[in-house]
């Protein structure tokens, strides 16, 4: 059986622990799990997944029956849709379509061959050797009656001739679509350094199997380019294995671009702490080699680095090259779509039969002043999928807007890291509970006077508070009178990094002067 629990919504209750031990652990705050447990233990996991009081365990349940859920009749209810990228956000679409009662085609496109499995656990348990990368594939909530073409992806999307080209070129007619195509690890932009043994990236199944072997052959230390989140948990599962480890990150302080300068220097204490040789506001200048294996790296100080494991965890870049001619609105920012997840075209309209959802997607919001977004969150994928699928088969007055707000989790270090909101988006920061030095704490970010995010170390049960604040634009700073707190000082600047401008996007340009004929096409460099 598959079992995969929302670390976004997981509270640490711990009523898992107590009623599926075999199955269900709590590392200081962080809950770990067994993703592929036995049969024998579908009694228990059942019982701790009714039990959790936030339901944020599923399984599979492809017993249940299509439609039984179904509150009113859609509109699509034959025909056919097409998935293209069966990962995530592909997989629970087309469970919500099942569910929603489309009866007709259903076809997956995944470049990937085999089924659909988690990423999250790919930079912590699956490395620490704890659960094997083949134990990740993602629980099934109800049986997806569809036809998977998995293995080959697809090349081109013929918007106007409703049909998808596949590389081998096969071509998949559609009535509808989803993109759900993702993103990959941004690579070494040099070739030749890139390919040295022992250079590895961090995406998909095969990448996290080959970095494990890497470190299980126990690498004399291990250099990570870039303190995101993929790197500084990587970085703590070095430590964890007792290998010595060097991080070098180019901005400030780990974690700076997702959650400012404030949060970032508690990070980098953090990481210091664990006796990781953290080394910022430097960058790796060239990966050095011996035949064809890596020795070592530059630093942009002047210093060099010996190692034989390197990891690039520089970012990612989205999936949407097959959509370049496609004529609708893409870039390295991802593919344009309305909060009801409808594709915009190149021109801003609006599609009416291609839908996009996941990391791929770039969508206004409207509590961040309807500004376009692109998040890589796993809640982002699930909940933006649901209602992707829900729109694909529902009338223009049965469509749900995509508002839910953004939610993020991470464990390193021994530390369970959530947030809520977009923390990017402030300009104040203030701890209102808990203290900065027992690395337990709330903080609080602030826009303009209302709350629009917090991130929590080890203090999860706060989440589900601010994310309500932050719903009702709560003013900041909260009024500790509510929260008990604010001993840590009072509201300072976040720090947060200017806005990330893609250094490779296309250009628009406007062509004609009637109304009915002007038209805005995207030249891409290059
Ligand atoms: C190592 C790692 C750790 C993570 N940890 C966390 C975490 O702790 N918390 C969190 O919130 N999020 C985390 N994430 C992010 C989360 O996994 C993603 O947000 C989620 O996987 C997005 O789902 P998706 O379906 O949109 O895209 P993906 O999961 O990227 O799936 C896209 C799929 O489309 C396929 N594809 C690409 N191009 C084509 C094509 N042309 N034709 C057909 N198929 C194609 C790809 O092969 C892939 O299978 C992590 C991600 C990684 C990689
Ligand atoms: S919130 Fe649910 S999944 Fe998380 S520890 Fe508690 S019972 Fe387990």
């Amino acid at each position: 059986m598959r079992v995969v629990v929302d670390l976004t919504r997981c509270q640490g209750y711990g009523q898992c622990v107590f009623l599926a031990p075999d199955v269900f652990t709590m590392h200081e705050e962080a809950l770990l799990y067994d993703l592929q447990p036995a049969d024998e233990r579908r009694e228990h996991v059942l019982r701790a997944a009714a039990a959790c009081p936030v339901q944020a365990i599923h399984l599979d349940r492809t017993a249940s029956t299509p439609n039984d859920d179904r509150e009113w009749a859609p509109v699509m209810e034959d025909g056919r849709i097409v998935i293209v990228g069966a990962s995530l956000a592909g997989a629970r679409a087309a469970e919500v379509l099942r569910r929603e009662g489309f009866a007709g085609r259903l076809t997956m496109i995944g470049a990937e061959a085999g089924e659909p499995y988690d990423r999250p656990p790919l930079s912590k348990q699956v490395l620490t050797g704890q659960v094997p990368p083949e134990h990740t594939l993602l629980p099934r909530l109800r049986e997806i009656d569809a036809e998977w073409l998995c293995g080959t992806p697809a090349a081109a999307l013929d918007v106007a001739g409703k049909r998808v080209l596949l590389a081998d070129g096969r071509e998949v007619g559609f009535d509808r679509v989803l993109l759900a195509t993702g993103t990959r690890a941004r690579p070494w932009p040099d070739e030749a350094e890139a390919a040295l043994e022992g250079v590895h990236t961090l995406r998909d199944a095969r990448d996290a199997a080959a970095l494990r072997r890497a470190l299980g052959a126990g690498p004399r230390r291990v250099l990570i380019l870039g303190g995101g989140f993929t790197g500084s948990e990587i970085a703590s599962v070095c430590r964890e294995l007792g290998l010595p480890v060097t991080l070098v990150e180019r901005g400030p302080a780990p974690l700076h671009n997702a959650m400012g300068g404030v949060i970032g220097d508690v990070a980098a204490q953090l990481q210091r702490e664990h006796g990781v040789d953290l080394r910022c506001g430097t960058t790796v200048t060239a990966l050095e080699g011996d035949g064809g294996r890596l020795t070592g790296a530059r630093l942009s100080d002047g210093s060099t680095i010996e190692a034989d494991v390197a990891v690039v965890a520089l970012g990612s870049v989205r999936n949407v090259e097959w959509l370049r001619d496609s004529g609708l609105a893409v870039g390295a920012w991802g593919v344009a779509c309305d909060a009801g997840c409808r594709a915009v075209d190149s021109n801003g309209l609006v599609t009416d039969d291609v839908f996009v959802a996941g990391d791929i997607a770039r969508f206004p919001h409207p509590l961040y002043e309807y500004q376009f977004m692109s998040l890589e969150h796993w809640g982002n994928a699930v909940a933006q999928a649901e209602v992707a699928a829900h729109n694909m088969v529902s009338d223009q007055a049965h469509r749900w807007p995509h508002l839910s707000v953004p939610v993020f989790w991470s464990s390193q270090f021994g530390v369970n890291i959530k947030s809520v909101g977009v923390p990017t988006f402030a300009d104040e920061i203030v701890f209102a509970q808990g203290s900065r030095a027992e690395r337990r704490f709330v903080a609080v970010y602030g826009y303009r006077g209302r709350i629009t995010a917090a991130v929590t170390f080890d203090q999860a049960m706060w989440l589900e508070f601010y994310q309500r604040q932050i719903e009702r634009a709560a003013p900041f700073p909260p009024d500790f009178r509510h929260v008990g707190g604010g001993a840590d000082g009072g509201p300072v600047p976040a720090r947060v990094p200017e806005r990330l401008v893609a250094t490779a996007g296309a250009t628009v340009v406007v062509t004609g002067h009637d109304p009915a004929e002007r038209r805005a096409s995207l030249v891409h460099p290059g």
